[in-house]
Formats: structure tokens, sequence, C-alpha cells
């Protein structure tokens, strides 16, 4: 089964800026992959349309055989996002933002709160849950996002540049528990312009630059080929 297909994807933001040329993309369910490109390749602009951030201009997208054009209310479900920019109210606490997360997409009270502590103590936030978002350091913050998006159990994470502007130690630690999440069978597609980053965790990995995909193969056939 395929995580994610997309096929022919473009995008023409206004202006005329042609961010993506017509993509062609496969995901296999439980994979751990790697979308690597310089700044300005199509990274975000790609994953902005997949958790249908951004429109697209032309292209099919399918989330576990779930067409967006034909059901994007389920397509969505199959994801959590992990944005760049943080973007929960700095003023509500941890678990105000977990829980509220879970609300959207209609878990219930009871099982929201066993879930918000299962994945605010997984990621080493949970002596935070009634602390504001504010007070966080930006590893925190990071942190939280993962498990805020995490509130629904999807069945794929997409982490768009995850550890930019964290330190060292944070990113190992967070390398560590998506790998544990991989192993449970979550999907993972992450955008990154460490080629490092995705060496470390990734099995396959596409490069786009300038809005095109210029490879596709497994990170080991990469590695054999520099
Ligand atoms: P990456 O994530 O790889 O850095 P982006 O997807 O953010 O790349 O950007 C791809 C291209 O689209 C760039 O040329 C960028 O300037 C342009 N772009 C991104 N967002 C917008 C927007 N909202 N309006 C116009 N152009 C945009
Ligand atoms: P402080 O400890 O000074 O309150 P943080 O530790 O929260 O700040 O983060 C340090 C700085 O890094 C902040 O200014 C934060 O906005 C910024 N930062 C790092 N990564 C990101 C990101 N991806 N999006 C937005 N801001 C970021």
């Amino acid at each position: 089964r395929n995580a994610l297909e997309i096929k022919g994807l473009r995008k023409t933001y206004r202006g005329n800026v042609e961010a993506l040329k017509g993509i062609d993309l496969t995901v296999k369910e439980g994979d751990f992959f790697a979308l690597l490109g310089p700044n300005g390749a199509g990274k975000s602009t790609t994953i902005g349309i997949i958790a249908s951030l951004v429109n697209k201009s032309d292209g099919k997208v399918v989330i576990f055989g779930d067409d967006m054009d034909k059901d994007l209310v389920k397509a969505k479900s199959h994801i959590g996002l992990v944005p760049q920019e943080f973007n929960f109210n700095q003023f509500e606490t941890l678990l105000q933002i977990v829980c509220n997360q879970a609300g959207y997409y209609g878990v219930p009270r009871p099982l929201a709160l066993q879930r918000a502590e299962k994945y605010l103590k997984q990621l080493d936030l949970w002596e935070k849950r009634n602390m504001a978002a504010r007070t966080l350091s930006g590893g925190m913050k990071r942190r939280l996002m993962i498990a805020r998006a995490l509130m629904h159990e999807p069945k794929v994470l997409i982490l768009d540049e995850p550890t930019a502007g964290v330190d060292i130690e944070i990113r190992r630690s967070m390398w560590t528990f998506l790998q544990e999440i991989n192993r449970q069978g979550i999907t993972i597609i992450l955008t990154t312009h460490y080629l490092e980053e995705a060496e470390m965790l990734c099995r396959n990995i596409a490069i786009i630059d300038k809005g095109r995909i210029i490879e596709n193969t497994s990170m080991k056939g990469l590695l054999s080929k520099l």
C-alpha cells in the first residue's frame, strides 16, 4: 500500500512563480522518507499542498488511497503535520494546545487526555503540561508541535524542517523519537536541507530542485553514487 501518491503536481503562485513544475512522487506505507533540497526548491509548497494549506494548480494527490479532490476530509485525516513555523497560541497551556487539536478531529475528551499524557511524556513535556507554551524553549516548542500532530493518531507524520534552529542534543532526541514511532508503524515524511539528517534517518529520498524531482532513490543508492 502507498502512503502517498503524487502525479503531475504543479503550483504557480501569484506573480507567476512556478514553484512546482510537475512532480511525481510515491511514498510507501511505513517508509521514513526525506524530501531534500536547497531553499526555494519547493519543499514547503509540496508539503503545504499535501496538508491542504496551499491550493495546487494541477496534478493528483492520493493519501492512503483517498484522493484529495474526491474525499478531502478523509485524505486529511490520515495526516499529522508539523509545520516549520510555531503556529500555536503561545498563551495556551501545552495540555490545551494538544487537547484542542484532538477536538478538531473529533477525538472524545477522555481519550484526548490519555493521548496527551502518552505523547507529552514521550516527548519529555509532561512536566510542563500546565505551562503557557510561550515559556518553552525553541526545542520544546518543536516537540510540542510533534505531540499535537499525533493527537488524532495519523497514519503519516509530515514534518517541515523539523530540527531547524534546534541544538544538536535536542535534535538527536527528536531523531530517536521519530525512529521509534516509525518502528511502531507511522510513515514519516520530512523535508530537510541537511543531507546528514536524511542520511541518519531515512530509507528513501527524493531530491527536489527548482520545482522538479531530480533524484528519487533509496538512501543507500544515493550514498553509493556520491
Ligand atoms: P522550500 O520549502 O524548498 O524552501 P518553497 O516551497 O517555500 O521552497 O518555495 C518554492 C518557491 O516558491 C520559491 O521560489 C518561493 O519564493 C516561492 N513561494 C513560496 N511561497 C510563495 C508564496 N506564498 N507566494 C509566492 N511565491 C512563493
Ligand atoms: P526564547 O527562549 O528567547 O523565548 P525560543 O527558545 O522559543 O526563544 O526560540 C528561540 C528563537 O528561535 C525564537 O525567537 C523563535 O522564534 C526562533 N525560532 C527558531 N526556530 C523557529 C521556527 N521554525 N519558527 C519560528 N521561530 C523559530
